[in-house]
């Protein structure tokens, strides 16, 4: 149990052990930039852990609320029912102070305070298009930056577009966040993070209340989602919780460049609806434009599609398909597209290509793209063509990231004139 006479990393030491006591000190200075006595700790388990020792309660699930309950010395046969009334507080009611709780005593609300914080972490940019769009750059530590994206009028209300990963991997050459390299998984933590600050800035606690505006989840932001398929579903097991967040797991796609062995898995721990990000039909293109095709070619990212937990006419898997002019465009590509989704209950996502400085790629024109969906559409399969959202803002598909590092970089160098 800790005190408030301890240290900060003696107390953060004893909690998560010695290799942490070693550990600690050198993350004081990232990135050059000095951090304050309160900033959260990169890495520390689920990066919970402030340097003055306090624990972020906020973005954690169930068990961990209730090990950090354990830890300060609350009874074990009252934990449970701790645990349910902050998790409650935090995630239905959406509080920023333990004062709020006014089901718990107040010894008990003092102690909290001693051992914890309900404190988000800091937005560093909030920009809201002229579409209604709404586009957050938040600090999840320090060097640690991502982005998430408020679509409204999505389905009947609004969905959010989630990050799992700061930066990626893949090198799909249409989307500018590919050419960011990894920084990062990010925690189920910081997962749920992404909503509250939406949750916050929109508005919109308790979650009884009626008319929500954001009622779906899309994992659609910056990475690749199946690369931390375990922290997604622990992260949904927060969202999801019908005592919390209580968006319905019909409610949240998840999308894969096709990442095949974690497909299967994904849906099992999720029971999420899924959706590939295709961009060709065959091999030879798709390996082009989508390197990871290489490793798992259609043939087994469509079987794994067939095999999907739930799949069913209602619950259709959506195909994502980024139009490229002259690339992937034309109606022989259709044609391919059509005889590749055969048997597979599927809806396509038309989206037309937002450009970005150094791109070679150009949007097909609307005449063309309009041709493609009449033929896919003839076909059987829904084919909305999706309109191009937060393009003023730099949210739109496949630019995540992009800004904030640019405008990061001309502070920089307009710092250095200065
Ligand atoms: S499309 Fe997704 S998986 Fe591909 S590079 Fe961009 S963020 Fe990564």
């Amino acid at each position: 149990m800790g005190s408030l006479e301890d240290s900060p990393h003696e107390v953060i030491a004893r909690v998560f052990g010695s290799a942490y006591r070693d550990f600690a000190p050198l993350r004081l200075r990232v990135r050059g930039r000095a951090m304050s006595a309160t900033t959260l700790i990169d890495r520390a388990p689920n990066g919970a852990v402030r340097t003055d020792g306090k624990v972020a309660l906020v973005g954690l699930g169930r068990d961990e609320i209730s090990a950090e309950l354990a830890r300060i010395g609350i009874e074990p046969k009252k934990i449970r029912m701790r645990t349910k009334q902050i998790f409650h507080w935090i995630y239905n009611y959406g509080v920023t102070s333990f004062d709020q709780m006014t089901n718990v005593g107040k010894p008990l609300r003092a102690k909290l305070e001693a051992d914890f914080t309900l404190e988000r972490p800091e937005i560093v940019e909030r920009l809201i298009s002229v579409d209604g769009t709404r586009k957050y750059l938040i600090r999840m530590s320090p060097g640690v930056e991502v982005e998430s994206v408020f679509i409204p009028d999505v389905s009947k209300t609004g969905a959010l577009c989630v990050s799992s990963q700061v930066g990626c991997t893949l090198n799909c050459t249409f989307c500018h966040t590919g050419t960011q390299p990894l920084v990062r998984n990010l925690t189920a933590r910081e997962i749920v993070l992404q909503v509250i600050i939406a949750r916050d800035d929109l508005g919109e606690w308790p979650t009884t209340q009626e008319n929500r505006k954001l009622t779906n989840i899309v994992f659609m932001g910056m990475g690749e989602p199946l690369y931390n398929t375990e922290k997604i579903g622990d992260a949904l097991d927060v969202i999801c919780d019908p005592e919390g967040l209580g968006i319905g797991r019909r409610r949240i796609t998840v999308s894969t460049s096709g990442v095949v062995p974690e497909i299967g898995p994904m849906g099992e721990r999720t029971s999420a609806q899924l959706a590939i990000s295709l961009h060709a039909a065959n091999d030879e293109l798709r390996t082009q434009i989508m390197p990871i095709n290489k490793k798992y070619p259609l043939k087994e990212l469509m079987q794994a599609c067939r095999d999907y937990p739930g799949l069913s006419n209602s619950r259709r898997i959506t195909f994502e398909y980024v139009m490229l002019k002259g690339i992937n465009d034309q109606p022989w590509h259709a044609k391919q597209l059509i005889k590749l989704l055969r048997g597979i209950p599927a809806k396509v996502n038309l989206i037309p290509f937002n450009p970005w400085p150094g791109t070679d790629y150009v949007c097909s024109d609307a005449e063309t793209i309009k041709s493609f969906a009449d033929l896919v559409n003839a076909a059987g399969y829904a084919s909305p063509i999706r309109k191009t959202r937060g393009q003023d803002i730099f949210a739109a598909c496949g630019q995540l990231k992009s800004d904030s590092e640019k405008k990061r970089a001309s502070a920089i160098r307009k710092a250095a004139k200065a």
